[in-house]
């Protein structure tokens, strides 16, 4: 973490010190409707941004405090790193290491364990699959909002009852709010985006004259979070247990050491029926899992949370204001993220994530029109993107619920969960989102340069040694949530930065092209395209002064040297980041790497008309 550019502060460095905004104003850049994870991801990373105004309005009277999802997947994790909160989550959560799958054993009567594996495969993320309560996630988020450069208060008590576009240029939608305090206080806010994340039965939706559209599947599921004594030897491991004759239960274990949570499932649903017209109760619940559990005992002494909720695998087809008639010429002003539009089951733990995914990648998105960094077209992807992502885990998320419901016949079909299961962990971890070409993703013309980084695919971190200071840790975790560029450059063997070397002429190109184009006069120099380079050799032989300029900075009112821009491979622990990452070590590769850590092009380190050319396209000169 940097701090002290502009002078020496005292206190903890994680708070800016902007004057906190205050939440009731009545136009603004962003509107999010819904403070779920969705919405929380948005206001957080536009909180970073000082120059752009965010209301973010709920109509719950406060931040939840129970129950709901609980898996962060291991790209999730990632991403709280980037904005700053990962570590916290790592000390409080259950960490998923192993799984265990349980089935009738051969009298019929009792379980088997059938198979324990690792959930997370190695070198999958440097972050681990975890678990923790939904409202922890929110509380870190809204602390995130509090202590940003431009502090977000969410406005509770609420409802927003319509949305519509307007004639007016600048402010070209208008949602009107309904208090939920018994007062029916009515006000109006005006905005440049709205974007409604309002979870499953979302009105924004509604008003975009979307639908989810899919099958209802029409089962049951019940979940709870308990307090037990039990027998059941795998209580603190992540367990799927099928029985012969009462159903499936998965054993999620909780953060804390005692809590678990058990889903649990019930009938199907027939005809027009609802979940609440089945009348559920815990006792139900605590029932049910007793027999799937037999001969083992369960014990319940505090059910902490429980609901009941029927599951239906649906998507919008698309998650913007825009017809398909129009578009190309007409620019969204609304959109919709998260479960307001895309619904599925939690068995493969993707809800809380994807919602937060889809508003990582719309977030910085709208930031950088709003700045007039970017162009509008930019904010087209974010459906296109994030629409292909919701259907693909839809069919995922059918293939798992099928086979965690289907009642085994022999042991090759209960083996088929467990294949699948494993088969799938990684994109169960959330790192197999890949994008499909477009204005941001190229097509992977230099692949061969670096063969562990996907152009469409997230950064995967791995371990350097920073120069400056002879820090070991994950180049991954220089990739802030701040909305900056990345340019990673992998320099090719003896490059070390000097004069007439690969790396020193590509500074020399970039100081007077791109970043002279798209840098604000005044501001840093790294503040929109940041250059990081990972040199060959040794750290302790490599000349720091020798360095090109742009990877040794001077930024701030003081004109500080910022010493953190050049990394070394860790040549202690195994195989080095080259070697990792499959980086043609002879010519070295650049990266290019979208402000939400995703890589958009590998090129060569001296392909500056690529450099040129993909910049040119989506970025606004200043
Ligand atoms: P949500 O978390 O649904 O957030 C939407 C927010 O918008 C809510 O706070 C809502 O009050 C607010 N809102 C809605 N309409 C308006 C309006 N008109 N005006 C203002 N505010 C509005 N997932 C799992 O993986 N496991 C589980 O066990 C699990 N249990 C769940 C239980 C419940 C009761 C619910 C609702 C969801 C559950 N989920 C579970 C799903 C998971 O929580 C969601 O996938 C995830 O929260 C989606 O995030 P989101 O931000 O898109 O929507």
């Amino acid at each position: 973490m940097q701090y002290h550019l502009n002078g020496f502060q005292s206190g903890d460095p994680s708070v800016a010190r902007a004057a906190a905004v205050a939440p009731h104003k009545d136009a603004v850049d962003v509107l999010i409707v819904g403070c779920g994870p969705a919405g929380l991801t948005l206001a957080t990373q536009l909180a970073a941004f000082s120059d752009v105004t965010t209301m973010i309005t709920e109509r719950k009277s406060g931040p939840l405090e129970l129950g709901q999802a609980d898996g962060l997947a291991c790209r999730s994790v990632e991403m709280f790193e980037a904005f700053g909160f990962a570590e916290k989550v790592l000390k409080e959560s259950y960490w998923v290491n192993e799984v265990g799958f349980w089935r009738p054993d051969a009298t019929g009567g009792g379980l088997t364990r059938v198979d324990r594996i690792q959930d997370v495969a190695d070198d999958l993320s440097e972050m681990p699959h975890v678990i923790l309560n939904q409202a922890r996630v929110h509380d870190f988020y809204l602390e995130q909002m509090r202590n940003a450069a431009r502090p977000i208060l969410p406005v509770y008590g609420h409802e927003m009852v319509d949305v519509c576009k307007t004639d007016d240029p600048e402010y070209p939608v208008i949602a009107t709010f309904q208090s939920v305090d018994g007062e029916n206080e009515t006000r109006k806010v005006r905005a440049k985006y709205v974007v409604g994340c309002d979870g499953a039965r979302s009105a924004v939706r509604r008003a975009m004259g979307h639908a989810l559209k899919g099958e209802a599947a029409r089962q049951l599921w019940g979940v709870m979070d308990v307090l037990a004594v039990t027998d059941f030897p795998d209580i603190r491991l992540k367990a799927a247990i099928q029985s012969v004759a009462h159903g499936s239960i998965l054993i999620i274990p909780r953060e804390g050491g005692y809590l678990v949570r058990m889903y649990i499932e019930l009938d199907a649903l027939h005809g027009d029926e609802r979940a609440a017209d089945r009348n559920v109760t815990p006792e139900m619940l605590i029932a049910k899992a007793t027999k799937i559990l037999a001969p083992y005992t369960l014990e319940v002494k505090e059910v902490a949370w429980w609901s009941a909720y029927e599951i239906g695998q649906r998507v919008c087809d698309t998650f913007d204001d825009v017809t398909s008639d129009v578009r190309g010429t007409q620019m969204p002003r609304m959109f919709i993220a998260g479960d307001a539009c895309h619904t599925h089951s939690p068995k493969a733990g993707q809800g809380m994530n994807v919602s937060m995914a889809d508003t990582f990648n719309l977030g910085w998105k709208l930031a950088a029109v709003l700045r007039g960094q970017s162009v509008p077209a930019l904010l087209e992807t974010y459906s296109e993107e994030r629409q292909a992502k919701a259907k693909e885990l839809i069919e995922f998320d059918k293939d798992m619920a099928r086979l965690f419901s289907a009642k085994p016949r022999g042991a090759s079909e209960a083996e088929q969960f467990q294949s699948y299961f494993k088969k799938h962990g990684r994109y169960t971890a959330g790192v197999e989102t890949r994008y499909a070409p477009s204005m941001l993703t190229d097509t992977g013309t230099h692949a061969a340069l670096a063969t562990g980084y996907k152009s469409g695919m997230r950064f995967h971190s791995a371990p350097v040694i920073r120069l400056g200071d002879a820090k070991p840790m994950h180049l991954g975790h220089v990739l802030k949530a701040d909305g900056r560029w990345r340019l990673i450059g992998f320099a090719g063997s003896g490059d070390e930065g000097q004069a007439g070397s690969a790396i020193e002429i590509l500074c020399s190109f970039l100081a007077k092209g791109p970043i002279a184009r798209f840098t604000p006069q005044g501001a840093d120099i790294d503040s929109v395209l940041d250059l990081r380079v990972v040199f060959q050799g040794a750290h302790q032989k490599m000349k720091i002064e020798a360095l090109p300029n742009l990877l040794l900075p001077r930024k701030g009112r003081y004109g500080l040297i910022d010493y953190e821009k050049a990394f070394c491979p860790d040549l202690k622990n195994g195989p080095d980041i080259f070697d990792h990452r499959g980086i043609d070590r002879a010519k070295g590769a650049l990266l290019i790497v979208r402000p939400d850590q995703y890589v958009s092009k590998v090129l060569p380190l001296s392909d500056f008309e690529g450099i040129t050319a993909f910049f040119d396209g989506l970025m606004l000169p200043v």
